[in-house]
């Protein structure tokens, strides 16, 4: 009788119940299209420790604390550094992780610079896949416009007094999902030029450390408190050069439909933007130069938008100066007609509408 009364959802629900489940897996309760971007814990997370110069085999844990020498590198002196990426669900139900395989290799290059040591790109890929795995009822359903955001992470956990490297470090990735960018609709954003610097040449900007997010609060919380979106970043030394804002790369678009983005030593290579180009030459058939982008030409383009992991492309409206504004065609209430392209076909490949022509889609099984 007790089985029974278990049963009772009755046959239609139970039909409707396997299809969504592709691996017999039933979706959290939750109200996807209204989430936003913030830190809400699943059910398990991925750990390895480092030690006696070797990483240990990892385990996938549900305990979402990290517990370390208050002396630890991280603390004292910042040794730390991050990853960033989506896993969606796609128009056919499969579960993909957007090319995980760039993320690690540029973890790889961050841990370098920093003096950490390397997690290797196929563990570190086998560590994501599995986390999603693991939490895979917290990847939103096609259609809600949510994904679930990965965040492998890596510190010096061992205490460190005297300036050097910790000599213990511990490799996580937790996963969160976090709802569409565009709730509400698009609004493109407006930025205003720097007075500070996000990255000196030969320096950390091209890495994904900690740190460049640390130094950059203080000029986005005053960006804010004077109404703009973001920071427009230029080149330390001339200051005539455009970099990026504090965590995306800039694409721009010609009056005659050529794709810019600005190539410095000291930007961070977004992955978002480099596959926008790709899309923009290998989909879309486009020119596409990658070259140092002079503040004095921003004026002259036609389209402006942001590349990132969080909301692919978001359209810029207008750039201020010290008060003299920069104002793009595309205007104040949606992308540009190529932005907008371009968003489409990344997206559309990102929840497979469109072929996956480079094997960027890794699928979880
Ligand atoms: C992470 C990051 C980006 C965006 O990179 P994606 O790989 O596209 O998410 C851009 N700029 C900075 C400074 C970043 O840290």
């Amino acid at each position: 009788m007790e089985r029974n009364s278990s049963c009772s959802a009755g046959i239609p629900e139970l039909a409707a119940n396997m299809r969504i489940g592709v691996h017999n897996m039933e979706k959290k309760n939750i109200d996807w299209s209204n989430l936003g971007f913030a830190y809400l814990d699943t059910d398990k997370r991925y750990v390895s420790n480092y030690k006696n110069g070797a990483w240990d085999d990892g385990v996938m844990t549900e305990d979402a604390t990290v517990t370390i020498s208050e002396c630890a590198g991280v603390l004292q002196y910042a040794q730390t550094c991050f990853e960033g990426m989506k896993a969606y669900t796609t128009e056919d139900g499969r579960t993909v992780v957007f090319r995980p395989d760039l993320n690690a290799r540029r973890m790889e290059d961050t841990a370098k610079r920093l003096e950490m040591p390397v997690f290797p790109q196929e563990r570190f890929i086998e560590a994501v896949v599995e986390t999603v795995k693991a939490n895979e009822a917290y990847v939103p359903p096609y259609g809600s416009g949510a994904s679930l955001y990965i965040r492998p992470y890596m510190f010096g956990s061992s205490a460190v007094i005297g300036v050097k490297p910790a000599e213990e470090y511990q490799f996580r990735v937790f996963t969160t999902p976090v709802g569409p960018y565009f709730k509400g609709g698009v609004k493109p954003l407006t930025l205003c030029v720097s007075d500070y610097d996000r990255a000196a040449p030969r320096g950390t900007g091209h890495i994904k450390a900690g740190l460049n997010y640390a130094m950059s609060l203080y000029p986005i919380v005053t960006a804010h408190e004077n109404g703009f979106d973001e920071n427009m970043y230029l080149d330390a030394a001339t200051r005539t050069k455009v970099e990026e804002t504090g965590g995306a790369n800039f694409l721009f678009v010609t009056k005659d439909n050529k794709v810019v983005t600005p190539k410095s030593d000291s930007i961070l290579p977004s992955i978002t933007r480099r596959s926008l180009v790709t899309v923009a030459s290998e989909y879309l058939g486009m020119e596409v130069e990658e070259r140092e982008v002079l503040f004095e030409e921003v004026a002259d383009f036609a389209e402006c938008g942001l590349c990132g992991t969080a909301a692919v492309i978001s359209p810029v409206g207008k750039i201020v100066d010290h008060g003299k504004e920069i104002c793009f065609p595309s205007g104040m209430s949606e992308m540009g007609p190529v932005t907008k392209k371009l968003y489409d076909t990344l997206t559309g490949i990102q929840l497979g509408r469109i072929e996956d022509k480079f094997g960027w889609l890794y699928e979880i099984k």
